[in-house]
């Protein structure tokens, strides 16, 4: 009776979503009222395993003890304080950022896009700055194609598709798009106009492709030669996600700015902008700022999953549960033939296919698996980092039987441009392979 009258609620809050929100999603007819570990419960008590983790956030998965007491004990503390203070925690976690990141200093936000638009504005203020007797200074910004780096104006000027930015034109001016992994293209667009080069180090709603060695070598080099900022932005595949506290740390070159946000919290909104001393230089009180960014509660939660990623060794995790993904979806490419390409390290794989990926997630989620879809047809898993081999297998079992029961979705045809993206992400994955991992020198977990 008490369950049926929760579903009937339950229904009644869809129908005001329906009626009250702005249309800018669209929903599976489930309801997730609570989850624990890698485990989601609708409001009727059926149990699904979480392969997407809220999208890169849920890295601790739900309700993990030790970040449910620090909630509860910060809330009963101070929520907000104003960045008129000093609290508690913005020192300790600032500074366990930077000792994760091999930069020197944090500026905290609220969200990616945030994190990115001070990335951007730190760029600019150091290319002011630098400008001598009043000429004007470096303006254009570099990104890449297929990119995706928030909603906001000046992450929307650098966020490839057009979709997402033609509708809200004018954008932040002076940014370009360089073909992915495509130094001869960064060579051509480089010029000394530009401020700051920008990419994902891991292209995650782009489709899982890494930036190559040689390409982020070059970057490095083209910015370090022209005091620009390479922006590494590790919203989606940092803080742990690839085995590495950063995936750019399978190079040899630091980036100078990095934007982190996601899982930083566990899943409270926390984002921030990581510099190195040069660009962060270019900040000064009043310069840039915000008002919930870094309050006491969620520096306080993103401390503790910080020390909980260390202390548990869930990077090793990540690479441990990652191969075996990995390896699991290996052998099914062999056995369906609609799977183009396994891409992606750690816990931030793709499955690439020549077919329209949608039906899989919905058949997917009516057997109790949570997966997710991007660019139409690439399956996408984000899983936590306390995924156990057990949930692997759970997950290879249940991708498997929805593989093989779904009548086959439409073809796809790739657009050229992901196909050249593709072959371009196939040659770095490849170069990455032959190389020496530095992965375990710079991993801060104990091994
Ligand atoms: N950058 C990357 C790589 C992302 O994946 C995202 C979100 O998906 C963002 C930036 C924007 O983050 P947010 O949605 O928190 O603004």
């Amino acid at each position: 009776m008490k369950r049926k009258a929760s579903a009937k609620n339950m229904a009644a809050a869809v129908r005001d979503e329906a009626r009250y929100l702005m249309n800018t999603y669209r929903r599976p007819p489930v309801v997730f009222v609570h989850g624990k570990g890698c485990h989601l419960y609708d409001e009727r008590g059926r149990e699904y395993l979480d392969f997407l983790g809220g999208i890169a956030v849920n890295a601790l998965g739900y309700s993990h003890p030790r970040i449910v007491k620090t909630i509860r004990r910060e809330a009963g503390r101070a929520i907000h304080l104003s960045n008129l203070f000093h609290n508690p925690y913005q020192g300790p976690l600032a500074r366990k950022l930077a000792e994760w990141s091999g930069l020197d200093r944090v500026f905290f936000t609220n969200s990616g896009t945030e994190a990115i638009e001070g990335a951007l504005k730190i760029a600019r203020a150091y290319a002011k700055a630098r400008a001598k007797n009043g000429r004007a200074s470096p303006t254009r910004v570099l990104a890449l194609t297929n990119s995706f780096h928030g909603r906001t104006f000046g992450s929307l000027a650098i966020t490839y598709p057009a979709k997402y930015r033609e509708p809200f034109a004018p954008l932040m001016p002076g940014a370009d798009f360089v073909n992915f992994n495509d130094v001869a293209d960064l060579e051509a667009k480089f010029d000394p106009g530009v401020c700051a080069i920008v990419l994902e180090t891991i292209q995650g709603e782009g489709g899982i492709y890494p930036v190559s060695e040689a390409f982020w070598n070059r970057a490095r080099e083209l910015a370090s030669a022209n005091h620009a900022a390479l922006i590494a932005d590790e919203i989606q595949c940092g803080l742990g996600r690839t085995g590495r506290a950063f995936a750019y740390q399978k190079f040899a070159k630091l980036p100078d700015i990095v934007t982190v946000a996601k899982p930083l919290a566990a899943g409270l909104p926390l984002g921030a902008v990581i510099a190195n001393e040069e660009f962060a230089g270019a900040l000064s009180p009043g310069l840039h700022g915000t008002t919930f960014g870094g309050g006491p509660l969620v520096c306080a939660t993103a401390l503790e999953a910080l020390r909980i990623i260390e202390e548990e060794k869930l990077m090793k995790n990540a690479r441990e549960r990652g191969a075996e993904i990995r390896a699991g979806l290996e052998k099914m490419a062999a056995d369906f033939d609609f799977i183009r390409e396994v891409r992606g390290e750690g816990l931030i794989i793709g499955l690439d296919l020549i077919v329209e990926g949608g039906p899989f997630v919905d058949a997917a989620l009516k057997h109790g698996l949570v997966i997710n879809c991007t660019h139409e047809h690439i399956l996408r898993f984000l899983p936590p980092f306390t995924v156990r081999s057990a949930h692997v297998k759970k997950f290879l079992a249940t991708l498997n039987t929805v593989f093989a029961k779904t009548p086959r979705p439409k073809s796809i045809e790739a657009a050229d441009s992901l196909k050249t993206h593709s072959s371009a992400a196939k040659a770095a994955t490849a170069s990455a392979a032959a190389a020496t991992p530095l992965q375990t020198e710079l991993s801060l977990e104990p091994a």
